[in-house]
């Protein structure tokens, strides 16, 4: 029996689309054919753009289409006090401090890096921002890591990203924390999400390593384009599934997978044959 815990972590900014779905599809059937746990997480902790009505909508969505949670349904917005234990781990060990540098003063940094300026204190300034050292002591980070789909993957995260925000202060915290902080609670042991959050993975590999959590494995699912070449996203429009259609929704979303379809119109059947199909594709005994 495999120890396997994965999870689908949708933001209700939206419904669920044609990409997001990929996502949970893939998710879901890489747990299945682990033999493995696979749990609904809303991550819901930027209040301003979360609403309780996207909730509700994909939650009834993953219902429909036969992706039933098999753990209580969990929401970042009731887990604070964990992320606060987490930032003041950070703080106490050097590696995160208050941040007093203005939106302004980003838009005129050439690289839109940030250069590091109040690692060594305010100066007077107001702090905005809590932020994480990308590199104590002038020692550049370079992370490491292997993705199942994209291969070796490698991030100079003190070149290329910069010291990142940890929680925007007194405002939501920052999707690397609560992520990081989330799995680790929840014992996720495998990831799977689309490829945009790809580049995402050397910061939170980063917190991981400072907060002496485990890492997870990581795949990161294709994604889906719309007919003008964008990603396809809430931000660019997406329409939202039409769920009156599920199979044809699990269709599309398993040809982005570039996978056969399951022959069949009855969704509890379609899911086990593509279970089948998933196991097969990563060499996994089928359950
Ligand atoms: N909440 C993120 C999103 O909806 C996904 C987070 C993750 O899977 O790590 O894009």
């Amino acid at each position: 029996m495999s120890h396997y815990i994965g999870r689908f972590a949708p933001s209700p900014t939206g419904p669920l689309h044609a990409g997001s779905l990929v996502a949970a599809l893939a998710s879901w059937l890489d747990a299945k054919a682990h033999q493995g746990t696979w749990f609904i997480r809303i991550e819901d902790v930027d209040y301003i753009r979360c609403k309780t009505e996207f909730t509700e909508i994909i939650l009834s969505q993953l219902l429909t289409l036969g992706l039933h949670s098999d753990l209580p349904i969990c929401y970042q917005s009731q887990r604070s006090k964990a992320y606060q234990n987490a930032l003041d781990c950070l703080i106490q060990q050097g590696w995160a401090y208050p941040c007093g540098c203005t939106r302004k003063f980003m838009q005129n940094t050439p690289t839109g890096i940030y250069p590091g300026t109040c690692r060594h204190g305010l100066n007077g300034l107001l702090a905005r921002n809590w932020r994480v050292s990308t590199g104590l002591n002038h020692k550049p980070i370079a992370i490491q890591w292997d993705d199942r789909n994209l291969g070796a993957q490698t991030q100079n995260i003190t070149q290329e990203v910069g010291d990142f925000v940890l929680r925007r202060a007194d405002g939501p915290w920052a999707y690397q924390l609560a992520v990081v902080v989330d799995d680790a609670a929840q014992g996720v042991t495998h990831i799977v999400r689309g490829e945009d959050l790809a580049d995402n993975t050397s910061r939170q590999w980063h917190l991981q390593n400072l907060l002496g959590f485990p890492h997870p494995e990581y795949l990161h699912t294709p994604l889906v384009w719309a007919e003008d070449g964008q990603k396809l996203s809430k931000q660019t429009g997406a329409k939202p599934l039409d769920i009156t259609q599920p199979i044809a929704c699990l269709n599309a979303a398993i040809d982005v997978l570039n996978l056969p379809q399951p022959s069949t119109e009855h969704i509890p059947t379609w899911l086990h044959q593509a279970t089948g199909i998933w196991a097969e594709k990563f060499k996994l005994k089928p359950r």
